[in-house]
């Protein structure tokens, strides 16, 4: 384990404890979240070393990299993420025009698949070889293992995307810049993570499976995102819900509190926490934030 001495956002020492949480899937350790008391920014701390971090994604629940189709559940999930990829690659072609995309954390690869057929030139980013090597066979696309960004020249891309991906990242100093450097002046960064300011995160409180630490080691809110992007060039342009979250998230979530999935509660939860979210009380469970990037 190694504790945090400074926010990386704003370099404070001031933290305040706001929770402690478990690992559900996979170790079931326990680990605190603090907040930055100067600037809100949440995260896990103290968290498990980086090169130790591999072991706890050896759940067989981390379904978003094997295409497991078994069960109710996964099958609704492989639905939705269908979907959500039609709806990702349109954001990227029609408010964009991107000739040249970057897909950090790129699992196994149906996004850029879908991006590479509309003849966008595409490179993936993705750690994990199982789901390398599955995006590679399945799609011939070029997925690279090494997750370091200096690989990149600058101004290479008009855009980079990292869905859930930013609040797994150890160095987000040293990541952001890099982006900043790697993405021409005007291109676009498309981030997506887990927001907790949303009714289900406030809902189940250290049960809210978005927390999934020890590897989400990040947890951000649109304010205390913006901080961090603003540091190296990047401006927010627009914000967008993500509204398969909240059932997905909902449902886990009361599986972690009460022992078995409790479907209808997921349901009526994500469709209460999406309400509130549309009528401005709270935050959506995921949110989608593009910035564009001004040197
Ligand atoms: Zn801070």
């Amino acid at each position: 384990m190694i504790e945090i001495k400074n926010c990386q956002i704003c370099n404070s020492t001031n933290f305040s404890k706001i929770t402690e949480t478990r690992d559900f899937s996979t170790s079931s350790e326990e680990f605190v979240i603090v907040k930055c008391q100067d600037c809100d920014f949440l995260f896990t701390n103290p968290r498990v070393k980086e090169e130790n971090i591999g072991e706890y994604y050896k759940s067989d629940k981390y379904i978003s990299h094997t295409n497991s189709n078994k069960g109710l559940f996964n099958f609704l999930y492989q639905t939705v993420r269908k979907y959500a990829i039609k709806t990702k690659t349109k954001l990227l072609l029609n408010s964009i025009g991107t000739k040249k995309h970057l897909d950090v954390g790129c699992g196994t690869g149906e996004f850029l698949n879908a991006c590479n057929i509309k003849n966008i030139e595409c490179i993936g980013i993705e750690p994990s070889e199982i789901a390398r090597n599955k995006a590679i066979k399945n799609y011939d696309l070029d997925i690279r293992s090494e997750t370091n960004l200096n690989q990149f020249n600058m101004d290479e891309f008009d855009s980079v995307s990292m869905w859930h991906v930013l609040e797994h990242v150890y160095d987000l100093n040293k990541t952001i810049e890099h982006l900043n450097r790697i993405i021409r002046n005007n291109g676009v960064l498309i981030i997506a993570v887990p927001n907790h300011k949303s009714l289900d995160a406030k809902k189940y409180k250290n049960y809210w499976a978005a927390w999934d630490v020890p590897i989400h080691v990040n947890h951000f809110c649109p304010k205390t995102i913006t901080n961090l992007m603003s540091k190296y060039n990047f401006t927010l342009k627009n914000k967008i819900g993500m509204k398969f979250d909240s059932f997905y998230v909902s449902l886990l979530s009361s599986e972690y509190r009460s022992g078995r999935k409790q479907y209808i509660e997921g349901f009526l939860m994500g469709v209460i926490s999406n309400i509130s979210a549309m009528l401005g009380f709270t935050e959506y469970s995921s949110t989608i934030y593009i910035f564009k990037n001004k040197k």
